[in-house]
């Protein structure tokens, strides 16, 4: 935990090589350590009591999320718009209110008629959001102001921080900030299930929690070097055997669309693979939901009818 500390403090000094070096060394020890529980924790396949299974019968979820950290990503979100529709599945795009770019309305606009989902990725990316309660009471202020302005319901931290209680203040209908099993995440605390859960809060608040069950992008290409996608395939038919969600976080900034990877990207093709695999493999069998709508339907399973509490529905956990 130090050393991860130590780190994050220095790593705005080191060179990109020196980082990538110092990760791959720290994730293949882990690897090996952990391989209990990465990219499989059995113990996670549990479904939550009295769940009732997912809509129309399905056997599982798949839910698509991205974050778009910088404005390479953000000039690559129609593209991978476009890939995802024509293997006929919708996903959602975090997008930094305060980052390296805007996020243009015309862009969120047509996102939203072609039935994608527009949610917000921390304030600014820079790791420090968490910093202390009162700079994330600070920035949540703005934050929910972006939700508004954007219509967004739900919500990822950068780094994949997160303080679960904390996270209450952005009055969201989801957060994604967490997964199921993730050795290699800097706040390593994986929440050990594969289906969505209600974190409750004050007088009935409360919202969505959506863990990633597949491996990011990032790590599994550019950090474990991973030249296909055997450990996506085994972790989904896995997910699939339990009738969990496949939920998965890709990044644009990282996916090569065309000509030679660079040194943080991969073939997109890896991408476009997977795509096909779920639908080739699993076709009829899955609920492909954006992340709201996911949030909405487990909700209502975990909502007493009729119940209400501030204007809101007040949510029991079952
Ligand atoms: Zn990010």
């Amino acid at each position: 935990m130090l050393l991860t500390k130590a780190y994050y403090l220095c790593k705005p000094f080191l060179p990109w090589s020196v980082r990538m070096a110092l990760r791959r060394t720290r994730a293949k020890a882990l690897r090996s350590s952990q391989a209990a529980v990465w990219p499989i924790d059995e113990s996670a396949g549990s479904p939550p009591p009295n769940w009732s299974g997912w809509p129309g019968g399905k056997r599982f979820a798949v839910t698509l999320t991205h974050d778009v950290e910088r404005r390479l990503g953000l000039a690559r979100v129609e593209e991978l718009m476009n890939l995802e529709a024509k293997h006929g599945f919708r996903s959602s795009f975090n997008f930094v209110p305060e980052g390296d770019y805007r996020v243009p309305d015309s862009l969120r606009a047509s996102m939203e008629r072609a039935g994608f989902e527009v949610g917000v990725h921390g304030l600014k990316h820079d790791g420090k959001l968490y910093s202390s309660k009162a700079e994330f009471t600070r920035r949540a202020a703005k934050i929910r102001s972006y939700m508004e302005k954007w219509k967004a319901v739900g919500f990822r931290s950068p780094f994949m921080h997160h303080n679960l209680e904390w996270l209450q203040m952005l009055g969201g209908e989801y957060d994604c900030s967490t997964f199921d099993s993730d050795p290699f995440e800097p706040q390593n605390d994986g929440m050990r299930t594969i289906f969505p859960f209600w974190v409750p809060g004050p007088g009935g608040s409360g919202y969505v929690e959506l863990p990633y069950t597949l491996v990011q992008d990032f790590n599994l290409f550019v950090i474990l070097r991973e030249r296909n996608i055997d450990i996506w395939k085994r972790k989904l038919d896995w997910v699939v055997e339990q009738g969990g969600m496949v939920l998965l976080n890709t990044h644009p900034d990282y996916m090569c669309f065309e000509g030679a990877a660079a040194r943080d990207e991969f073939p997109v093709s890896h991408y476009e693979d997977l795509l096909r695999y779920i639908r080739e493999k699993y076709e009829g069998d899955y609920w492909a939901a954006l992340p709201r709508d996911l949030a909405r339907f487990y909700r209502g399973t975990t909502t007493q009818p009729g119940v209400k509490a501030g204007g809101r529905f007040s949510a029991v956990t079952v």
